[in-house]
């Protein structure tokens, strides 16, 4: 078993709250100085900036991993956390997300930009549509297509009063093959579990939820995984 440092929520500048400094490359490298075993980029209902970000971790991030995310916004506006072994799940969801956001462009000046990097850090490209709308995907609907393209779901900060879980259901559908929770960074676990006894049955990640560099995890957040592998990580939390 080895003891993995994790950090499986954060924004980079293709999300329009992310700061502009959230680039492949600041990111990498602020994993890098942190020691932070396994990284997850989950920009709001894209993917567009992974190649790049795998690029890098690829180039200079020695053994450090990169979990392809995503955090979704479900037609019940809940976050959902969702992750693929493989850079083409996660691209694969990115599209379908695409089509089911609403025809709602990005006001940068307003909502900031959402900016597309090489693994340069160059500016490539913009997406256009505002990507923290809600889509029109429902938590079940999420759920099934997920499993399809073979990742998993994570209800994404379930603590908070707005956009989680919990605020938009008041509760994670039990049907749902659902094994972990994540918490927002300062809350306690044992508070959750004991507010909500339905939560007894699950696991409970924290994650940073950065949207600036400073906010990244420090080597605080650990997993007991059997390897360093991606498939593995997945397996343990779905
Ligand atoms: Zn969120
Ligand atoms: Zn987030």
């Amino acid at each position: 078993m080895e003891r993995v440092a994790v950090d499986l929520h954060i924004h980079s500048a293709l999300s329009p709250c992310g700061e502009d400094e959230m680039t492949p490359n600041n990111i990498v490298n602020m994993a890098l100085i942190k020691n932070i075993d396994f990284i997850a980029v989950t920009d709001h209902n894209s993917s567009k900036n992974l190649p790049a970000v795998m690029t890098v971790a690829r180039k200079i991030g020695e053994g450090i991993c990169i979990l392809p995310g995503i955090e979704v916004t479900t037609k019940e506006e809940a976050h959902v956390l969702a992750y693929f072994p493989t850079l083409e799940g996660a691209m694969e969801l990115d599209e379908i997300l695409y089509a089911h956001l609403p025809n709602i462009m990005n006001k940068k000046e307003y909502f900031g930009s959402q900016t597309i990097m090489d693994e340069n850090d160059r500016i490539i490209g913009e997406v256009d549509k505002l990507l923290i709308s809600a889509t029109d995907i429902g938590i079940n609907r999420l759920w099934e297509t997920v499993t399809a393209i073979g990742g998993i779901i994570v209800p994404a900060h379930i603590d908070r009063k707005s956009y989680s879980i919990i605020a938009s259901l008041g509760f994670v559908p039990p049907e749902l093959a659902i094994k972990t929770c994540e918490v927002s960074k300062n809350e306690p676990i044992e508070g959750i579990k004991k507010k909500f006894l339905f939560f007894k049955d699950y696991q409970f990640i924290h994650g940073s939820d950065a949207h600036r560099l400073e906010d990244m995890a420090e080597r605080e957040y650990f997993l007991n995984l059997k390897d360093m592998r991606r498939s593995t990580l997945i397996q343990y939390l779905g």
